[in-house]
């Protein structure tokens, strides 16, 4: 089996879907890996590496003749693809359907990696996890960079600096990473979510959890452990304690998302305005519509003195980890499935059905049927 590693297309997309490490992990399991020349380049793996790891490197076209695999971290064009070949990438289904029906015209069996359902034995399989992780962390950077102070307290010769005051809104992977991070920075950190079970999280990482108490529908958690829409009456809750709270905060960092829908809105234009000057807010969750009124996607604005952060693709901001880390979902994903007779990975039901998207011309993914 042929094992396609493309060069990313996308604009400001600097990760690799493979590495020297998981290509030679593929080649010992029999599989023989071809990666687009310049692939690794913006997360730092060079051609020779690759070469030196048993792959093959070589042009677009040359990859990809014959493959029976194609890797890629963000859906390449169908038309590039192999009738009958695997891939599997980041897909975003929801919001790029085109996209899936031409892997269903071309014959392609796409697998979306973002569908990996959230059980302990796809725990290391888990690209939302991984990203997520890098995200949380990075976001703190990018706030600390646009911040004219410092995050910890410092007692000077020349007086005392004060730690500053981080909020994290979210607490899932991304969210408690970036707790972690501000924490290790010195700041003084608090968080919420509306999900009851991460108010022990927040605390066991020495943060304060901020939670709306004692609302009808308080707890927060729908299907597979993510967050459900709340009501009118707790959204009403959570916005008078967050406005109080967040007027007192120099750092906001925002990461709430509910899966198949717009990012739910937590700080609006009035919040941002109670902030003092020099504030600085990260939305992670720009790109999935924002849960910051007047964030850019992929531009840094200011308003009421307070800059909003809006970088997209920030998982690529750190693109040799975040590529690394990748490259081994994929790899732990198809190695589990791994067939030495067939020479090729055999999904079985309960993870194959959750990422596949098409097979033999057909959209057949259950969350894309038209009903749901
Ligand atoms: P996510 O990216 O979907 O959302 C980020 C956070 O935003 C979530 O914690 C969510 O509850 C929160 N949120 C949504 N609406 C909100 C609102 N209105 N106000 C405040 N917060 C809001 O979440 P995630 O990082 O994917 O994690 C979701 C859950 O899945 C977590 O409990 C995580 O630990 C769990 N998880 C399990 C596995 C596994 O078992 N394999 C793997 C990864 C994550």
């Amino acid at each position: 089996m042929k094992i396609a590693v493309l060069k990313e297309g996308a604009s400001g997309e600097r990760r690799v879907a493979a590495t020297p490490e998981t290509a030679k992990k593929f080649i010992a399991l029999g599989a023989e890996v071809a990666v687009e020349a310049g692939a690794g380049g913006a997360a730092s793996f060079a051609d020779a590496d690759y070469q030196a790891a048993g792959a093959t490197v070589a042009d677009r076209a040359a990859t990809l003749a014959g493959a029976g695999i194609v890797l890629a971290v963000q859906g390449p064009d169908a038309a590039d693809l192999p009738r009958g070949a695997m891939l599997a990438a980041i897909l975003n289904p929801f919001s790029d359907r085109a996209r899936v029906d031409a892997y269903a015209a071309a014959g392609v069996e796409a697998l979306a990696m973002e569908f990996m359902p959230r059980i302990t034995r796809a725990q290391s399989m888990d690209v939302l996890s991984s990203q997520s992780n890098l995200s949380g962390y990075k976001a703190v950077l990018d706030a600390a960079a646009e911040y004219g102070r410092a995050f910890p307290m410092m007692m000077t010769a020349a007086g005392t600096v004060s730690a500053a005051r981080v909020f994290v809104m979210g607490v899932g992977v991304a969210g408690l990473q970036a707790i972690a991070t501000a924490r290790r920075l010195g700041a003084q950190v608090s968080a919420t979510d509306v999900r009851s079970a991460t108010k022990e999280q927040i605390q066991s990482l020495g943060a304060k959890a901020i939670f709306v108490e004692d609302v009808k529908g308080i707890e927060g958690e729908g299907a597979g452990g993510y967050a459900g829409e709340m009501s009118a009456e707790y959204q009403a809750a959570q916005a008078e304690l967050v406005s109080a709270h967040i007027a007192k905060q120099d750092i906001v960092i925002t990461t709430a998302l509910i899966p198949g829908r717009a990012a739910p809105r937590l700080v609006s234009d009035a919040q941002i305005a109670s902030m003092r000057p020099g504030s600085v807010i990260v939305d992670l969750a720009v790109e999935q519509g924002g849960n910051v009124e007047g964030a850019v996607a992929g531009e840094v604005v200011e308003r009421h003195g307070v800059r909003i952060v809006g970088h997209r693709n920030v998982p690529s901001r750190l693109a040799a980890d975040a590529s690394a880390l990748y490259s081994r979902n994929l790899y732990n994903f198809l190695s589990t499935f791994w067939d030495k007779d067939a020479g090729r990975p055999l999904l079985d039901e309960e993870i194959g059905d959750a990422v596949r998207l098409t097979k033999d011309g057909a959209v057949v993914n259950a969350r894309l049927a038209p009903e749901t």
